[in-house]
């Protein structure tokens, strides 16, 4: 009998997997590669919401939540996946400049933003008014992350590279069964996978596709990442990911010529150097209307469980909503409520 059985290893599964293994617990892990909202993301940990220079959900807490459990993980795997990276705000106008300020007084915002704004000294760079620094971010190579995470668990023979069959499950009282494999609990962490899975397709999940395209330039030697109305990622060797776009009609993971344009045009407003698209990702986020995850445990089934909706901020809220469904199930500490999926009851 193992403790837990873990369907889907994105940002959720990986974060739920680092707190067994911290705990000691048993469990095996399915995962299909049907879904790559987790393995194109762009990595970044920002605690800000950069278009409105408003904090993002409870961000202090998971922050600092996310960042241990990371390192965590680089400990255990005994590689590193977390460099510290600067946020770069571009301004377009003055106005943007004095709601900058305005919202570096907020106390809530004090912490994460600077006061003093950066005068752009790259030339590959159109910057008229200066960029504000946020403070605190960083980059998690989250793609390297989930595959060292994943041989890990191969090698411990826990791993079973398959999709997991829902009509195969067998759900009694106090254990589940599948094929074969029984266990106490099992959690769903299938990101836009979700609309496959009989016990949980009830809950409002919407889906958001993002894409980004990889460019390769000598000239742009850029050390922060960028954010104008995209990101400028810097991926060393010259390489930066640029993006991302957001599309809730397309609900395919297939790279499009439509959002490559889109990017190629957004980039040429503000960036002076040549450069070479080299490649060109997409996935689905698993975003949600009132934007809060899906957390929690069935409501006749109480061994199932789920952690969905992570959005377009799965890197500091995927720990955050697997510390508090593995509370939850093994101390009954009650999950914030805002996060339970119990308000869709
Ligand atoms: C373009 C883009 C850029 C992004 N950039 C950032 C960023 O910079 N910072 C940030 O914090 N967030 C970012 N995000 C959001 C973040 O990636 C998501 O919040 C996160 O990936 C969601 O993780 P997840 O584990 O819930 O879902 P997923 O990553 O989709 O993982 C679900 C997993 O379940 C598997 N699966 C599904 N069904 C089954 C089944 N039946 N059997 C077996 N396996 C199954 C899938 O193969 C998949 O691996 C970005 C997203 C996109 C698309």
């Amino acid at each position: 009998m193992k403790d837990f059985i873990i369907v889907g290893f994105g940002l959720a599964g990986l974060s739920f997997a680092e707190i067994l293994d911290r705990n000691q617990k048993s469990y095996v892990v399915f995962e299909n590669n049907s879904e790559l909202s987790s393995r194109v993301a762009g990595g970044l940990y920002n605690p800000v919401i950069l278009k409105r220079f408003t904090p993002a959900w409870m961000a202090s807490e998971q922050l600092a939540l996310a960042l241990s459990v990371y390192k965590n993980v680089e400990k255990q795997l005994n590689e590193s996946f977390i460099t510290e990276l600067p946020v770069l705000r571009r301004f377009n106008t003055v106005e943007e400049q004095n709601l900058w300020f305005t919202a570096c007084d907020k106390p809530i915002l004090n912490e994460f933003l600077s006061s003093d704004l950066v005068k752009n000294e790259n030339v590959a760079l159109d910057i008229p008014f200066q960029f504000g620094q946020v403070k605190h971010t960083g980059r998690i190579e989250v793609k390297k992350m989930l595959c060292s995470y994943l041989s890990y668990i191969e090698t411990r023979q826990l791993l079973f590279k398959e999709s997991f069959e829902h009509t195969a499950l067998d759900v009694q009282e106090d254990y589940v069964s599948y094929k074969g494999i029984r266990a106490k609990n099992i959690i769903f962490c299938e990101g836009y996978g979700l609309r496959n899975n009989p016990f949980f397709n009830y809950l409002p999940l919407q889906g958001n596709k993002g894409e980004y395209i990889i460019i390769k330039s000598k000239d742009l030697q850029l050390q922060e990442a960028v954010k104008s109305s995209i990101f400028i990622i810097p991926l060393g060797g010259d390489l930066y990911k640029v993006g991302a776009t957001y599309n809730r009609d397309d609900k395919t993971s297939v790279v499009t010529e439509l959002a490559k344009e889109e990017l190629r045009m957004k980039l040429d407003r503000f960036l002076n150097v040549d450069y070479e698209i080299v490649d060109q990702v997409a996935g689905i986020r698993p975003t949600t209307k009132d934007r809060r995850p899906f957390v929690g445990t069935h409501r006749e089934h109480l061994n199932l469980h789920i952690i969905n909706g992570l959005g377009s901020r799965g890197i500091l809220i995927g720990p955050y909503a697997a510390k508090g469904l593995y509370d939850y199930i093994t101390k009954s500490t009650p999950l914030h409520t805002e996060i339970d999926i119990k308000r869709f009851d």
